[in-house]
């Protein structure tokens, strides 16, 4: 495809946000009872360029919970420490095919492999990040998430405190990553700070920009900081595409080509390799938990400036 120009940008957010701004469908997750709350008529889409520039329309600036678009930033944490085998080794890179709850993937994935962006991977990616205690782990895990962010995300205490009162799944399944030797630190700490980290609050122009850091090879476009390693980022986008979306990863790759990362909370990035990252944000979720009008407005955006990964090459 042509290199967008700016006019083009600006166009395509505004256009997109107008096509899919009355789309009903779906509702708010309801698992974590305070999700129910958030107005599920917010709509926010963003670009960000791999040179920092910003695109936006709709409801941009509203925090809303980061949930499991933060996994692939913390699996590029563990990966920046402890390299990209041992991510590949001790929690796993394969596609589990199913629902991100799920706890038939830990008995039937092959060595109870599983991948980082899954909850059973997840959660022991934040059990991996090198700590002393859980206070330095949740430090660590949090500000590698603002690095990523160029900002300082707040803890929205009453997501976590509502999804960890009722977080039985989760426990159940550090429970049983801990039982087969695959989580790397005490399960209920490490199931304190996964649900913390899937409780910042982050708006839709700072999750593109976490998005621009990998579309950027690993740095920052607005801080500068390298983030992650570009052999890394190679690595962590190539999960992205084959399990960013659980049991519709298959058909998010099909249609829109990108890799990408959704969250309950409504949130979706998808990274356009070396160019820009689109971020979008709705809360109205499909029964995978992926946001229907976020997933609509990425997929016409990549349809519309032919941004599918493997198109034309
Ligand atoms: N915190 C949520 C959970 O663990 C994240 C799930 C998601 O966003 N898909 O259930």
């Amino acid at each position: 495809h042509a290199k967008p120009s700016p006019d083009v940008l600006a166009d395509i957010v505004t256009k997109a946000h107008a096509k899919f701004k009355g789309v009903k469908e779906g509702a708010n997750a309801d698992y974590i009872p305070i999700l129910t709350e958030v107005p599920s008529d917010l709509f926010g889409i963003v670009i960000i360029t791999r040179d920092g520039k910003v695109y936006q329309a709709g409801d941009t600036d509203y925090s809303f919970s980061i949930q499991s678009v933060s996994k692939p930033f913390n699996a590029a944490l563990v990966m920046q420490e402890q390299g990209a085998e041992a991510l590949q080794e001790k929690i796993g890179v394969e596609p589990t095919g199913l629902p991100f709850n799920s706890k038939l993937a830990l008995e039937i994935m092959p060595a109870r492999s599983v991948n980082p962006l899954v909850n059973a991977g997840a959660i022991a990616s934040v059990s991996m990040v090198d700590a002393k205690d859980e206070a330095q782990r949740w430090d660590k895990v949090r500000s590698n998430i603002n690095d990523f962010a160029g900002a300082e995300l707040t803890l929205l205490d009453k997501v976590y405190t509502s999804e960890y009162e009722t977080s039985w799944s989760n426990r159940g399944i550090a429970n049983l990553l801990f039982n087969y030797g695959r989580l790397y630190s005490e399960p209920e700490e490490a199931l304190r700070v996964y649900t913390k980290m899937c409780s910042l609050g982050v708006n839709t122009e700072q999750l593109a920009m976490m998005g621009a850091t990998l579309a950027n090879h690993g740095v920052n476009p607005k801080t500068g900081k390298r983030v992650l390693d570009a052999e890394h980022v190679s690595k962590l986008l190539a999960v992205m595409l084959t399990a960013g979306f659980y049991d519709e990863s298959g058909i998010w790759s099909y249609t829109a080509g990108l890799p990408a990362k959704t969250g309950v909370g409504g949130g979706i990035v998808a990274v356009v390799p070396g160019e820009m990252a689109i971020a979008a944000f709705s809360p109205r979720l499909n029964k995978a938990g992926n946001s229907i009008r976020a997933m609509k407005a990425i997929n016409y955006i990549s349809k519309e400036l032919h941004l599918n990964i493997f198109e034309g090459v």
